[in-house]
């Protein structure tokens, strides 16, 4: 059973957490917020802060879903070792297995097969007010060291939306194409399904308990935004979307969206000021589908 949600926190995470997915939300002049439409559905808010603003993307059509290679020594005759000593570049294929938490999906990087469900989710044991509340084991444990060190840093935290499936990803993009009149808009602020983080159940967005500035561009600047920059790193994840990387990640700043990516990996970025996985792993930048 679920906890009938608040009405506000549903609207913005149904509507607004697009992500992966962007600061949703081109067209506004700087320094508005976001409110409500005499329709009654919540506006988009201010852009982010880019200079280049959010990402413009095309109407092409997705790239096809790109297969994992099948790994060395695991045939018969493995292939001797190339000549020469220099490390291989990473294959732009790796990466991919959506189970694997390294797996990156970005707007060329589908998830595979496209409509992938994880088989072990889990609620975390942390304040989920609207619903969307699932995620795999490793990142829900995380997420409840997380929030209880935050806790005890007299810092509130909710996490508004988990894992999202396919179908959930098709209601909130054709939302967003009915909201921009097609999907050149719409894919500013909401990825495609098959595309988005959330169906990994390995990323979840962060609110501060109270909602202040929830899913917009102010919560950079609340006490749970401050608190998960500094500190998200120590529990394994990551802020996927940070500000000015756009052209790499495919989306403008979002300082709420975090990707479990385990310790080891949180923490060498964070050791090399490395901002985006794309970097870290080697694999091209994915500024349009
Ligand atoms: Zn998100």
């Amino acid at each position: 059973m679920r906890v009938l949600p608040s009405v506000a926190f549903v609207v913005l995470a149904v509507t607004l957490s697009a992500c992966s997915g962007p600061d949703p939300a081109p067209a506004t002049p700087s320094g508005t917020t976001s409110g409500t439409t005499a329709a009654g559905s919540t506006a988009p808010p201010a852009p982010a802060s880019d200079p280049a603003g959010p990402t413009r993307t095309t109407t092409d059509l997705p790239a096809p879903p790109q297969r994992e290679p099948r790994p060395a020594g695991s045939g018969p005759a493995a292939a001797p070792p190339p000549a020469s000593s220099a490390p291989p570049a990473p294959a732009a294929s790796a990466h991919t297995d959506p189970v694997a938490i390294d797996v990156v999906v970005n707007k060329r990087r589908p998830l595979t097969p496209l409509d992938y469900a994880p088989a072990d989710l889990r609620r975390p044991d942390v304040a989920t007010p609207t619903g969307f509340d699932l995620l795999r084991p490793d990142a829900a444990e995380a997420v409840e060291e997380m929030f209880a060190a935050a806790a005890a840093d007299g810092v509130g935290l909710a996490m508004v939306s988990g894992y999202r499936s396919f179908a959930d990803q098709e209601s909130t993009y054709a939302y967003w194409v009915g909201q921009y009149g097609g999907p050149a808009g719409a894919d500013t602020v909401s990825a495609r399904p098959g595309y988005s983080e959330h169906q990994t159940g390995l990323a979840f967005d962060l609110a501060q308990a109270d909602g202040a500035c929830t899913l917009v561009r102010c919560f950079r600047d609340t006490p749970a935004g401050q608190w998960a920059a500094a500190n998200a790193a120590d529990f394994g994840f990551i802020l996927r979307y940070p500000l000015g990387f756009h052209e790499i990640t495919g989306f403008s700043a979002e300082s709420w969206h975090f990707r479990y990516v385990g310790r080891d990996v949180s923490l060498a970025m964070e050791a090399a000021g490395t901002q985006t996985l794309e970097e870290h792993f080697g694999l091209p930048a994915a500024p349009s589908y």
